[in-house]
């Protein structure tokens, strides 16, 4: 057991919005794995070290991935954490993606039982919007020149509170903007993991939409850009209603798109609490206007309803020499064969979901009562960890 404060520490004034910013808790753990050794022992490490670990890790040739799951301040006082398993088995698979080691279930388990043990007093107040985030992360940390595995290979959970991550949730709908343009994901690659490699490509057209006004970018499907995937670090929901008149969790299925454990949690509580349908099928672009509602879910937002899908359809104009300027023909000059594209035209075709998301709003609800132990039957679930509580 740890000998740390549990209350809600006084280092954080826990009235103002707690936004993402890094708050300096007391620790992070890190475990090192090597081939002789396998994994050891781990450590909590103060947190003024942690750039030392980071820098430590640099040239790992894209061996890398990362998670990201809350623990709550539940209303029985004690502190739990949302789902953890899956965070566990996804990130074996993120690991075999990459050809990494992995830490097992049970070691993650325990690691995430240490270090969020050592800052329960940064685990905000039951009553405040915030939870405390946690990010595990494995990264090659071996001396590796040559196109190969790490040798070594170390596992580091940062922990952090934080508030919701877009203040004002499902009340201020987002614009959307679909990403033509870019690909998040090959269609038979690495787009159904969290590793590392996906998101920095990712970070540049975020910028971009951001700079226009749009919140976020939504993917198409990489193979033939006709239907919804997921938007950059969240999965898509839309909401139908069947001839009866129940709402309808539809989202999308697809092998490049990554298992958001929000998304499912919302999918089987809308069955199970509220008594919804939910599809988990393809869901073609031209069906989006259909939706009556429609949300981005992940652990971070939980939901942020999409108010407006922007897309700019393009018509291709011709291909052109990009230097007219010939060389004198003697040889093959590169730079003078560059081509570029001349008279796109750019159309903008938007969806709009004028509605509150009244249905959405339910349901997140229900996951946030649940993460607080508000909901009845919550227990019955079985998915708040650990069950006796930290
Ligand atoms: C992490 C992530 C999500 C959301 O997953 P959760 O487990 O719900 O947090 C969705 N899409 C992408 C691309 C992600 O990286």
């Amino acid at each position: 057991m740890t000998s740390q404060p549990r209350e809600p520490t006084s280092a954080i004034d826990w009235s103002q919005p707690l936004g993402f910013k890094y708050r300096h808790p007391r620790s992070h753990i890190k475990y090192v794995w090597t081939k002789e050794t396998g994994w050891d022992n781990g450590k909590l490490l103060s947190n003024h070290t942690i750039t030392m670990d980071i820098a430590s890790t640099s040239l790992h040739y894209g061996q890398a991935c990362f998670e990201g799951m809350k623990a709550f301040r539940m209303k029985d006082g004690k502190i739990r954490i949302f789902r953890p398993d899956l965070n566990a088995q996804r990130l074996l698979q993120s690991c075999k993606a990459a050809s990494m080691e992995c830490p097992p279930t049970e070691l993650f388990l325990e690691a995430l039982q240490r270090v969020v043990s050592d800052n329960l007093d940064h685990v905000p107040p039951t009553d405040s919007a915030g939870s405390l985030y946690i990010r595990p992360f494995v990264v090659g940390s071996g001396p590796q020149l040559g196109l190969s595995p790490s040798p070594e290979f170390s596992f580091i959970i940062l922990v952090n509170a934080v508030g919701p991550y877009y203040v004002g949730g499902l009340g201020s709908p987002v614009k959307a903007l679909i990403a033509d343009s870019l690909d998040r994901a090959a269609p038979h690659g690495t787009g159904n993991v969290k590793v590392s490699g996906n998101y920095a490509p990712v970070f540049a057209a975020t910028a971009a939409a951001n700079a226009k006004g749009f919140a976020v970018n939504l993917f198409l499907d990489p193979q033939t850009h006709s239907k919804v995937e997921e938007f950059a670090t969240s999965n898509f929901a839309g909401l139908k209603r069947a001839a009866d008149g129940k709402p309808i969790y539809v989202t999308p299925r697809s092998e490049s798109i990554l298992k958001g454990v929000t998304n499912r949690s919302c999918a089987e509580l809308a069955s199970r609490h509220l008594g919804w349908h939910v599809e988990r099928r393809d869901v073609p672009w031209s069906e989006v206007k259909e939706f009556e509602e429609v949300v981005a879910t992940g652990t971070a937002v939980v939901m942020t309803a999409i108010g407006e899908i922007h897309r700019e359809v393009k018509t291709p104009g011709k291909r052109v020499k990009k230097n007219s300027n010939t060389s004198s023909g003697a040889y093959y000059d590169w730079d003078l064969d560059e081509e570029e594209e001349v008279d796109a035209k750019l159309e903008m075709e938007v969806v709009k979901f004028d509605k509150e998301p009244v249905e959405f709003k339910k349901l997140y609800s229900a996951v946030i009562e649940l993460q607080k132990g508000i909901l009845p039957g919550w227990e019955a679930y079985g998915w708040m960890w650990p069950q006796e509580g930290l």
